[in-house]
């Protein structure tokens, strides 16, 4: 009787950690819907972990912990180890940009007394899951004198939302017809923002009306979206799913469930590690790791680079020894098995959800195309590090694409 009571006392203890866990996942993504948004976030909690700019350090020693904020898109965590710099460092990486709709420069116009604003898809959406649904906009209005005004309508319980109509069935029948790829076509993601006219104006009345308020509550004239990033996003708050709650309902896992592991696991290291701790978290990945804020971009050498330049061991030969020493995990989401599609999944080499963390060896399609492919000793070596951790895991071969720095080793 008492060993049946021991197994129920620590079966709800562990049940207790998960939505715990699950909890505290649900309101770092209801607080990170865009890469601007997780990238503020992290560093709010990185700086109440005792992380500090780099900028504002001039020099570095073992143990400390340093954060490189570039453009408050991507971010970089460091904690420096007691090895020098030049033996390696062990990095993860994730992204923090997702799938979404980014409102045109010039996005706001009136047809037939209804006002809306044009959008440029982002990333790889099924444009047909977007219509009918509650949607917000995130994002900054930077104006002309320097301000960036921050942007976000559609999350409050009193706030109003934004959405894509769609066609009512009685008049779809050609549209059904129709190809998913193109039954809502990517230049009809047009957001319906009003359709009260302004009494006192003639022309473009309802266009009108959106810009007064427009202007009351952001002091924004319709010039300023020249230079806005305003984002397009599902509005609403992350759920528990299914009666067991076990599972997590909400935009942007793709990649806040990897970001959020990185940042969590960089802040329960307390001691300092012998070999530097980097965690990145990248922009722009959905659209090829492209522009001043993807990880084609230098950002992260020229961080090591001036981390080995404040720990007084700088070198352009120590700093390519350093690169060439790393390690990396690139971390992204994988496809987990569904028993609605199964034959969309191999099932010997396919995710499956509650198995643990899942290591992808290599991606790519036709012929590993596009894939990077990790060396054998270096799954060996993880493999031995989970065993000794005693952390469950499985591999897959299907995973969406991931970021890698342009120098670093890139791994699973
Ligand atoms: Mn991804």
């Amino acid at each position: 009787m008492e060993r049946v009571n021991a197994w129920t006392t620590y079966k709800k203890r562990e049940e207790k950690k998960v939505m715990d866990l699950g909890k505290a996942y649900r309101a770092f993504l209801d607080l990170s819907k865009t890469e601007r948004e997780c990238a503020r976030e992290t560093i709010r909690r990185a700086e109440k972990a005792g992380y500090v700019d780099l900028e504002k350090v001039e020099s570095l020693k073992a143990g400390d912990r340093v954060y490189v904020n570039t453009m408050g898109k991507a971010v970089q965590l460091y904690i420096i180890g007691s090895e020098p710099l030049e033996q390696g460092i062990n990095i993860v990486g994730a992204h923090i940009d997702s799938p979404r709709m980014d409102l045109k420069q010039n996005p706001l116009f009136e047809d037939t007394e209804l006002a809306y604003l044009d959008t440029h898809y982002y990333g790889g959406i099924k444009k047909y899951q977007w219509v009918t649904l509650p949607l917000a906009l995130h994002g900054v209005v930077a104006k002309k004198d320097g301000t960036v005004v921050d942007v976000v309508i559609g999350e409050d319980e009193d706030d109003p939302v934004v959405g894509i109509s769609d066609l009512l069935i009685h008049l779809s029948a050609t549209q059904m017809d129709k190809k998913a790829s193109v039954v809502i076509e990517g230049e009809a993601l047009d957001v319906i923002v009003g359709g009260k006219p302004l009494k006192d104006t003639e022309k473009e009345p309802v266009k009108a009306a959106i810009l007064s308020i427009l202007k009351e509550k952001y002091g924004m004239e319709e010039e300023d979206f020249l230079s806005a990033e305003i984002e397009v996003v599902p509005a609403g708050r992350s759920r528990d799913f299914g009666l067991d709650r076990s599972m997590v309902i909400g935009y942007g896992h793709d990649d806040r469930v990897c970001a959020y592991a990185e940042i969590e696991a960089m802040f329960k290291i307390t001691d300092t590690p012998k070999y530097t701790c980097c965690c990145i978290l990248a922009d722009k990945e959905e659209i090829g790791s492209v522009g001043a804020t993807g990880m084609q971009a230098h950002y992260f050498e020229n961080a090591l680079a001036e981390i080995m330049e404040k720990t007084g061991e700088y070198s352009e030969l120590k700093l390519r020894r350093a690169l060439k020493n790393s390690r990396m995990l690139s971390c992204d989401v994988s496809a987990g098995f569904d028993p609605s599609y199964a034959g969309m999944f191999e099932k010997k080499n396919a995710a499956f959800l509650g198995k643990g963390v899942c290591f992808n060896k290599y991606t790519g399609a036709r012929g590993k195309s596009g894939s990077n492919d990790a060396n054998a000793e270096y799954m060996g070596k993880l493999r031995a590090i989970m065993e000794e951790g005693k952390v469950v895991y499985q591999t897959a071969e299907r995973a969406a694409a991931a970021p890698s720095p342009t120098s670093a080793p890139s791994t699973a």
